[in-house]
């Protein structure tokens, strides 16, 4: 099995690619952002419990997206590997990941980490506003937050990711296709 980390700030591209990577290297996307906005729309108790955190730009708890990643891993078999998208986003997330993924006899294949700058980040998620509709993005203070919680929480990854040998930064300030290509040619050599 194949474990992918799709990685980046918010609004970097990552669902925009998801789907062909998926689909060239047959692994099964898996985003936490979607799981757990379904959840929402659902209104089950944990959906309920992630909206008040969610709204605020916060993360949920570590333990709460570790159960979904384990679970995805324990159910779904028919595929050659997984792309996580949105997870992990603490340290301690990935320390998880890779406690998970030595359980099934794998380690992390390989963190494809999309960069743009800050000023990037607020124009595409207004952007994304526009088209999706997610209560997240369209609140000024919100993503504000969204930011600060990348920059404090989830940018140590780069480092983690990069001791490993396992870290690789494509510019997502090119265009999709662009993108994608260099997605591509580096997922082809692992
Ligand atoms: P996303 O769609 O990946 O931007 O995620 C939307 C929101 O869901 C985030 O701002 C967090 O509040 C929550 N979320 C998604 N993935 C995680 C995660 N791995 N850890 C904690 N919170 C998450």
């Amino acid at each position: 099995m194949k474990y992918y980390i799709l990685f980046g700030p918010p609004g970097a591209g990552k669902g925009t690619q998801a789907s062909a990577m998926a689909e060239r290297y047959k692994l099964r996307h898996i985003s936490t952002g979607d799981l757990l906005r379904k959840e929402m729309a659902a209104g089950t108790p944990l959906g309920k419990k992630a909206k008040s955190l969610i709204e605020a730009g916060s993360l949920v708890p570590d333990e709460v997206v570790e159960g979904m990643i384990e679970n995805a891993f324990d159910t779904i078999k028919d595929v050659d590997g997984f792309l996580l998208d949105g997870f992990p986003r603490t340290t301690a997330q990935a320390e998880a990941l890779d406690k998970i993924c030595a359980s099934k006899g794998g380690e992390v294949t390989a963190c494809v980490s999309l960069m743009i700058p800050d000023e990037m980040i607020r124009e595409r998620i207004k952007h994304r506003a526009s088209i999706e509709g997610r209560a997240d993005d369209a609140n000024d203070e919100t993503i504000t937050n969204r930011i600060r919680t990348y920059h404090e929480q989830t940018e140590p990854l780069i480092a983690f990711y990069k001791k490993a040998g396992k870290y690789e930064e494509i510019d997502g300030t090119k265009t999709i296709d662009e993108v994608r290509a260099q997605i591509f040619s580096v997922m082809d050599k692992h």
